[in-house]
């Protein structure tokens, strides 16, 4: 497996993780009336951000030469 296509199952599992993490955190902590959860939730929506910011930077490095670039996008 090369390296695009390992950093893009990170990115996949890390957006697929935190919205999961995201979920579970705002429903305890909703249910629970907990600030603390809640916080921790919004924690989580900017790992997805970051997550997403893996994934499409990957994306973007990945892209092979063209006449700007000749030696590829890394
Ligand atoms: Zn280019």
């Amino acid at each position: 497996m090369d390296r695009y296509k390992s950093t893009k199952i990170a990115g996949i599992l890390g957006i697929i993780g935190n919205i999961f993490l995201l979920v579970i955190k705002a429903f305890i902590g909703f249910i629970s009336n907990s600030q603390a959860m809640i916080a921790d939730s919004i924690n989580s929506a900017s790992d997805i951000f970051a997550s997403l910011m893996t994934f499409i930077g990957n994306k973007i490095a990945s892209k092979p030469g063209d006449s700007d670039h000749n030696f590829g996008h890394r």
